[in-house]
């Protein structure tokens, strides 16, 4: 079969199953089992063998049982890395690009030497490794709680040719036993209410790791947590840098502010919701 028919077939049966951005996937899906670019695919139209349209046909009949297409390929783009994901580990979102974005801001301004960033839940690592990709004489570290994700966090250092991250298994801050004072800490962490998750759609409630998805009764547990530790973790001139999720900003500068940090910024997003918050240490 051409590859454009086969296209717009995958296309009718995603678009029958509720599937968003049918047409979007349906590309992605023909154009990954061809190993061939979109591109080149609407050029020549070439024919598909039977052997890798039953690929597709398997790609396809997976997606409509609403597993995220990423898992199903294996990989997903973020800050033009290549990131490897694996089930049990978050998918990495665009708009989490806008918190490596504003890592970067901050830390060109930076003046000491032998910066040391921190990314905690790093899950794909996807963080960490885009912002030591930018600096390639910084140590970035990053922990999770989950080993699979800090197996998968280094295959993807390794997938990336970085050698200047460092993946460590452990509840947050807890590898480092107060032994370490970071310039910068970051955090994605998971920040959705518990009783909202199986409201979301069934490609994250079904599929994405409820550990790196539940925020707790309000969605802050992490927030709180973070916050209670990070002094004894970060430089006096140290910035921590949260995304968050849309409406927490203005609570968790809240609960900053409680525990004596000044809030720096916040940031809104593409949509203009507030997704970064950049906080520091108050000075006494
Ligand atoms: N930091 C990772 C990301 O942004 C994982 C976040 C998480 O597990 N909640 O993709």
């Amino acid at each position: 079969m051409r590859s454009l028919i086969k296209i717009n077939k995958v296309k009718n049966i995603l678009e029958n199953h509720g599937i968003q951005d049918a047409s979007r996937e349906a590309e992605l899906i023909v154009s990954f089992s061809l190993k061939k670019d979109r591109i080149i695919i609407y050029r020549d139209d070439p024919d598909i063998l039977p052997g890798t349209e039953k690929d597709i046909d398997n790609i396809v009949s997976r997606r409509i049982k609403r597993e995220p297409l990423q898992y199903i390929i294996g990989f997903t783009d973020f800050y033009g890395l290549k990131i490897k994901v694996i089930h049990g580990v978050l998918i990495p979102r665009p708009e989490t690009e806008l918190l490596v974005e504003e890592s970067i801001k901050i830390i060109k301004n930076i003046r000491n030497n032998e910066i040391k960033v921190l990314d905690l839940c790093t899950g794909t690592g996807c963080i960490a490794i885009a912002i030591a990709k930018y600096f390639p004489d910084i140590i970035v570290y990053g922990t999770d709680i989950s080993n699979n994700a800090i197996e998968c966090a280094r295959e993807n250092a390794e997938i990336n040719q970085i050698s200047n991250t460092i993946f460590i298994a452990g509840n947050l801050f807890e590898p480092f036993k107060e032994t370490i004072l970071f310039d910068i800490i970051i955090s994605n962490p998971p920040y959705i209410k518990t009783s909202e998750i199986d409201n979301l759609q069934p490609e994250i409630s079904k599929w994405e790791p409820r550990e790196a998805l539940n925020g707790g009764k309000d969605g802050l547990d992490y927030y709180r947590k973070i916050l209670k530790l990070a002094k004894n973790y970060l430089k006096p001139n140290g910035f921590i840098l949260f995304e968050t999720g849309e409406g927490q900003a203005e609570q968790i500068a809240k609960i900053a502010e409680e525990k004596n940090y000044s809030i720096y910024s916040i940031k809104k997003d593409y949509s203009g919701i507030e997704r970064i918050l950049i906080i520091k240490l108050k000075k006494n």
